[in-house]
């Protein structure tokens, strides 16, 4: 069978390994960049959260979009511009948020992030190497009804398999020692055990790397400009081949929509409307303080300077997140610090905003203001990304009603946490082999797609 995959990102690439472990021996990634992971998988938050894979409708999400209009400090944040291509998707996005189908989704993206993290262990066993840390995360909480609710929240959870510890203040610092100058502010916090981290772009460049090695044919820097069938437009038969952009048509048995929120306009032609859109987010990383980063990539050749503070304070070690400010503050690699959150529904604009990351460096410091002097001097490198959402917080992962066309797409604020399970999925779907967990949740179908 002759696979193509469009996209070399987390979801692409994990979609490969899963189809070679299955046996498709016959497999071609096309992505338009000159490498692996240069959209949205690149500078992430850094976080396997199967801890916060709640989807972001959740009930009073309407009221929060609105109360947030046009206020440029706000973490989640609806620009009235991109209101038109919204129309649609919003309306689902907002279906989709009563209690009982938010819990409904919540479950099956646990159960997805689940059984990610099991399989994140086996590849590191198989050797790839990512900067993996298991130390959980930490949940803060300055809202004592807001702690409340999460407690409840988290026991819920742990009833499903996701582990979770309340901590006392004094608990909470002798983890994380860097959190001493706030802890007092704090109402309170948890531990997510089930969570990890790790730099999902060096997990993607060693990804493809192994995959090259193991006969994956990619093709760099070519745009997949349609996606052929045997139906010939919008009465569709078979997929039959992908036509790049500066070559010949060639024929594929199957192709798989790895392109984030690209892929929408890849299968509209096909008569097929994918309900994902762009939510654009940032991140800020740092050099730790006293740390010489590792250049792993153009994009990273953060430079140590001289004017790094000498260390006075402990580093953080343990991945930080802080639900009333939206943020997450995540060591990576033991060399960096990330700072990653912000949702803007703006479509697709990927101008990076300096007063976003002025916000991000704020809420930084509302974390770990010990770091003041050194986030304002060290090199940093600025990224923005457009999370491909799903109107139902879920994503779409598996066949579609044209025969041969499969998407793997649509992880929105997920898609590091979920990535390996969704590639597992996507190749029981294509292969027919049983899937581990249950696929239907995740199905194009629901959409009629
Ligand atoms: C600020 C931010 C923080 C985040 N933090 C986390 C986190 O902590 N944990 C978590 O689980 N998730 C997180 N996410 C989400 C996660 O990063 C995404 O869900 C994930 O990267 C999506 O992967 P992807 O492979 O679908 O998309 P991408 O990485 O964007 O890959 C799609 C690829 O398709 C290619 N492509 C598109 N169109 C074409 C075409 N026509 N022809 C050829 N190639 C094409 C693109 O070049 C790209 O390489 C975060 C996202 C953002 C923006």
């Amino acid at each position: 069978m002759k696979i193509a995959i469009v996209g070399a990102g987390l979801a692409g690439l994990c979609a490969a390994k899963s189809l070679l472990d299955a046996g498709a021996g016959d497999i071609t990634v096309f992505d338009r960049h000159v490498g692996p992971a240069l959209e949205t998988s690149h500078a992430n938050g850094a976080l396997l959260h199967p801890s916060a894979v709640d989807p972001w409708n959740s009930p009073g999400i309407l009221r929060l979009l609105l109360a947030n209009l046009g206020n440029e400090q706000a973490a989640v944040l609806l620009r009235l511009s991109a209101l038109p291509s919204l129309l649609g998707w919003g309306w689902r996005f907002v279906r989709e948020s009563s209690p009982a189908r938010h819990r409904a989704h919540t479950l099956a993206n646990v159960a997805l992030a689940l059984r990610s993290v099991q399989l994140m262990k086996t590849l590191r066993g198989e050797g790839l190497d990512y900067g993996a840390a298991q130390h959980g995360s930490l949940a803060l909480h300055r809202d004592a009804a807001a702690f409340a609710k999460a407690q409840a929240h988290a026991t819920w959870l742990q009833q499903h398999g996701v582990l979770v510890r309340v901590l006392s203040r004094d608990e909470l610092v002798a983890r994380e020692p860097a959190l001493q100058p706030v802890a007092a502010s704090l109402a309170g916090a948890l531990h997510n055990l089930a969570d990890e981290s790790g730099d999902a772009y060096r997990f993607c460049l060693a990804l493809a790397a192994q995959l090259e090695a193991r006969g994956v044919r990619f093709r760099w820097a070519e745009e997949v400009r349609r996606v052929l069938t045997a139906g010939g437009g919008r009465v569709v038969d078979r997929v039959t081949s992908l036509l790049p952009a500066d070559g010949a048509a060639e024929d594929f048995d199957a192709v798989v929509l790895a392109a984030a929120w690209w892929s929408v306009a890849l299968s509209a032609p096909l008569g097929l409307a994918l309900p994902v859109r762009p939510v654009k987010g940032y991140s800020v990383t740092l050099p730790l303080p006293g740390a010489v980063p590792e250049a792993t990539a153009p994009l990273y050749a953060i430079q140590p300077t001289a004017s790094l503070a000498p260390q006075q304070h402990p580093h953080p070690r343990t991945p930080v997140v802080d639900h009333d400010l939206h943020v997450a503050v995540v060591p990576v690699v033991g060399d960096r610090l990330r700072v990653a959150g912000t949702a803007e529904f703006c479509g697709e604009d990927r101008r990076i905003d300096p007063a976003r990351i002025g916000n991000l460096l704020r809420l930084l410091l509302q974390v770990y203001p010990a770091l003041a002097g050194h986030a304002a001097r060290a090199p940093r490198q600025e990224w923005t990304g457009l999370r491909p959402m799903c109107a139902d917080g879920k994503p779409l992962v598996g066949a579609t009603r044209v025969a041969g066309l499969f998407l793997n797409t649509g992880h929105g604020q997920i898609g590091w946490t979920t990535a390996a399970a969704s590639g597992e999925l996507l190749a029981c779907a294509v292969t027919r082999h049983a899937p581990p967990i249950d696929p239907a949740p995740f199905a194009p179908a629901r959409f009629g797609l």
